[in-house]
């Protein structure tokens, strides 16, 4: 690809874009690598220009796609950052600062593992953009891995896929996890790549002429009910995430019930139920796969109806899942945090699950990552990695807590202090144990005893987010504990 593919691409998403600054970006950055080369024998060049392409695929800003250009330029050639600033302003300096500390990491084994999460969250404090430029130029190095030897080709995409695929995860951007997690996947588990790729290949090509005319019927469909669709499109599954589904069914391809999904987007929610109205009286529905992500969104935030139908078409019965959504759902589902950055401002804030958990690694890096012990790290990945539940306290508070939460880590949630004295808990007005697991949209209520000396070790049999467990092992730790003293003197 050459600049002028990636001053289009920035045309067509934004009219009104700077394109000359994009140009000027890009005529710095290749004076300054001049003359290198990467590993695949072509022009360094080539990687910046395809680092800041995903971006500007990912309808990002010009800002973004300039620090994309430019962002190996102090690591790797005499031209300083102060230069950079100089030219293109403190803030895409501010960001390329940001991605050439994450820079080059030496260490082995789980030290390094740690020592990646760290830097990733300092980042991520600082500035959400370093990080969109950062798997952009991870995802363009794993599409390059090719010309590495077979050591460092294996870490790089075990590491993305560790690390990096997770992170993308959690911050809503669907596409981007894909991405990374495919490009990744066929370096760590190459033949299970090659036997997965074939298998979507090939049945795509035979189902190809039969999905055309489900297409063509439904449109056709919509057409007669007067319904305005703005697209509908064949959504092919991301690889690594179809292998995780045929692992599940015994690798047995028939049990997947989403490998052929159509999309269809619309204009409002109003529209999307009357698709789906639409949808079921042309196809008939499986029983049980009828699914309202509107009503009761996925607690990662995800929206859309699904539906899994079967589709008799020339003597073939297709089971096909139609994903209805609005274009806003779309772009949250593919591009979550990154949509704030998107050109068309939709004037909205960054969702406040993105800001709590960004805030929430700021303060976890700052007091623990330091002294990580290899036994934390699971306590780490599921606060950090796993699913989120959204519950509220009484007051209509949301607090965001992984999927398996309970009572207790509400409780050091809301605060050190109420997690200390909690005595029960009342979840939608119930009275319930403490063990008990918490799910997406419970009311929870605290039960405080003032008198209470600290939190007892058994919470430590049920309780999951790092915050809380600090804390009562910390209790814990000193034989002579506030708690302890307290049991010795009840006795
Ligand atoms: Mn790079």
């Amino acid at each position: 690809m050459t600049i002028e593919d990636l001053l289009n691409t920035v045309k067509q998403n934004n009219p009104q874009a700077d394109l000359e600054l994009v140009r000027r970006a890009y005529d710095f950055a290749e004076a300054a690598h001049q003359g290198q080369l990467r590993v695949s024998g072509e022009p360094y060049i080539t990687h910046p220009l395809a680092t800041a392409q995903i971006l500007a695929e990912m309808r990002l800003d010009t800002t973004i796609i300039v620090a994309g250009l430019l962002h190996d330029v102090p690591e790797d050639t005499p031209v300083t950052l102060a230069e950079v600033k100089k030219n293109f302003g403190e803030d895409v300096a501010s960001i390329i600062a940001g991605i050439t500390k994450l820079g080059k990491i030496k260490y082995r084994g789980v030290t390094r593992y740690l020592e990646n999460l760290r830097k990733m969250f300092l980042a991520f404090a600082k500035d959400i953009r370093i990080i969109l430029v950062k798997f952009a130029d991870r995802l363009h190095n794993l599409q390059t891995l090719g010309a590495l030897p077979e050591k460092k080709r294996y870490r790089i995409a075990l590491e993305s896929l560790e690390i990096y695929a997770p992170i993308a995860a959690r911050l809503g951007m669907g596409e981007m996890r894909g991405r990374l997690e495919d490009a990744s996947f066929k370096y760590t588990q190459p033949e299970d790549y090659q036997w997965v790729e074939r298998l979507e290949r090939e049945t795509y090509r035979q189902k190809e002429e039969a999905l055309e005319k489900i297409k063509k019927l439904t449109l056709q469909e919509f057409g007669a009910a007067g319904l305005k669709v703005q697209k509908i499109q064949t959504r092919v599954k991301h690889l690594y995430s179809l292998y995780k589904k045929l692992l599940i069914h015994e690798k047995d391809v028939s049990k997947v019930h989403d490998l052929m999904a159509l999309r269809v987007i619309v204009d409002d929610i109003a529209d999307c139920y009357a698709a789906l109205g639409v949808v079921h009286k042309l196809w008939r529905p499986i029983k049980g796969r009828i699914k309202d992500y509107i009503a009761q969104p996925k607690p990662n935030g995800y929206q859309s109806l699904h539906t899994t139908v079967f589709c008799p078409v020339d003597k073939d019965v297709l089971t096909v899942e139609f994903q209805i959504r609005t274009q806003q759902m779309h772009e949250d589902a593919e591009y979550g945090i990154a949509a704030h950055w998107h050109y068309t401002e939709r004037g909205s804030k960054i969702p406040s699950r993105y800001v709590t958990w960004v805030k929430e690694l700021a303060g976890l890096q700052k007091e623990m990552l330091a002294e990580l012990k290899l036994k934390d790290i699971e306590t780490l990945k599921i606060d950090v990695f796993q699913n989120r539940i959204f519950v509220f306290t009484p007051k209509g508070d949301v607090l965001d807590l992984p999927e398996n939460a309970t009572p207790i880590d509400f409780a050091y949630a809301v605060h050190t202090e109420i997690g200390n004295k909690c005595a029960g808990a009342r979840i939608n007005d119930q009275l319930v144990g403490l063990d008990t697991t918490l799910k997406n949209g419970d009311i929870v209520e605290i039960i405080i005893d003032k008198n209470r000396q600290g939190p007892s070790p058994d919470w430590l049999k049920f309780s999951h987010t790092h915050m809380a467990r600090t804390q009562i092992k910390a209790h814990a730790r000193s034989p002579l504990t506030s708690w302890l003293k307290n049991r010795i003197k009840k006795r």
